[in-house]
């Protein structure tokens, strides 16, 4: 079966903005949800279906791809890096609800549906914590551990819980109501623990009623080569605590890439800017540049033009997705001095008028200017 287009599915247009498809989605996700609609298949595919088009809509990054390869782009990045649309459990889908409908932890579902319509059928999940990680191009270009230290909610020493009585730990409670169809049994969560079917029992002095406290944890997070500015990483059950032993949230860690001084990064590519004085230019050379891998001998023809283009191939960043290696470009400037000596001047002035020394630019070499010498 071809999947339906995400914006088709939200039912809003290509251009529509991050406000737009959210309010999209909440409308679509209220109308579907297993709660209102129990014991239907359909209704419950089309709430799945929902929730990943808005999965992917609502994230810059996976929007720009799925806008770029529709589709095709959405299976490579789940597959790559382990992150990213497709396949999303009801679990992930309810786990999104506390960024749809605001509110953190407990069930804000239930505020929609009022008192009565809402079911039990989810555990409480904590919320998701989300921090940023500065990265170095070094760090980027060959995958980094790093150590992060993190504030989140834990269960409190000493609080300990006991089954719910209301609930006798089911998280539901069931009641009868009359309609105009008859008896009708109506589940819902129990107001008591809020559907974690446990309460607490004892809780030291200073904890809340929620059990949960703050703690600094120290987490270590494996960085892939590869990854790019924006980029969010998702450490599952890193995340806050839920209170009565429910499921913790989250740790979105989101990537923020830290430009290089001497190697910006382009892409996959790495550029470089080399200077080289005008004599060096003229007669050749050999010259060190700076690679993220180390030191790089290369060697500069004689009559090198100022805007050519050297490639190193391979020595740029590994592909996120396993695409291959870029490449490092060194983009050649012929530097002109700012200042000279008296003697150097002399020199200068002395060649001048010299044979070879008006420009004469190749124009039958096609591209002069991009040319492009390959090492490696
Ligand atoms: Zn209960």
């Amino acid at each position: 079966m071809s999947k339906r287009d995400y914006y088709e599915v939200l039912g809003v247009s290509k251009g529509a903005d991050a406000s737009e498809i959210k309010k999209a989605y909440r409308k679509l996700a209220i109308k579907y949800h297993p709660d209102k609609n129990p014991d239907d298949k359909d209704a419950e595919e089309k709430f799945k279906e929902a929730a990943e088009a808005y999965e992917v809509l609502s994230d810059d990054q996976k929007k720009a791809r799925y806008d770029q390869f529709g589709h095709a782009g959405m299976g490579g990045a789940a597959g790559g890096g382990g992150f990213g649309g497709g396949g999303m459990s009801m679990d992930d889908i309810f786990s999104q609800f506390g960024d749809i409908f605001g509110g953190g932890g407990g069930s804000p579902f239930d505020s929609f549906f009022g008192g009565g319509g809402g079911g039990g059928r989810r555990r409480r999940k904590g919320t998701n914590l989300r921090i940023k990680l500065k990265l170095s191009l070094d760090d980027i270009a060959n995958g980094v551990e790093k150590k992060i230290k993190v504030n989140r909610l834990v269960v409190a020493d000493g609080v300990t819980y006991r089954t719910c009585p209301q609930c006798q730990g089911t998280g539901q409670v069931q009641k009868v109501v009359q309609t105009m169809l008859g008896q009708m049994v109506s589940a819902s969560t129990c107001p008591s623990c809020n559907g974690s079917g446990q309460i607490i029992d004892k809780k030291p002095n200073g904890v809340d009623s929620s059990g949960l406290t703050y703690k600094d944890e120290v987490i270590s997070v494996k960085i892939p080569a590869g990854v790019t500015d924006g980029m969010q990483l998702s450490m599952s059950g890193k995340g806050n605590e839920a209170p009565g032993g429910g499921v913790p949230g989250d740790l979105l860690i989101v990537i923020e890439e830290q430009e290089g001084e001497t190697l910006k990064r382009e892409g996959n590519n790495i550029v470089y800017d080399l200077y080289l004085n005008f004599v060096d230019a003229a007669l050749g050379t050999s010259v060190e540049v700076p690679t993220i891998s180390g030191k790089v001998k290369i060697k500069i023809d004689s009559g090198t033009q100022s805007g050519k283009i050297l490639r190193l191939r391979g020595k740029g960043i590994k592909d996120i997705n396993g695409y291959g290696t870029g490449d490092q470009l060194i983009h050649v400037n012929v530097w002109t001095p700012k200042t000279l000596t008296k003697e150097e001047k002399k020199t200068l002035e002395g060649l001048r008028d010299s044979e070879n020394f008006s420009p004469s630019p190749d124009k039958s070499e096609k591209g002069f200017f991009e040319k492009i010498k390959e090492f490696f």
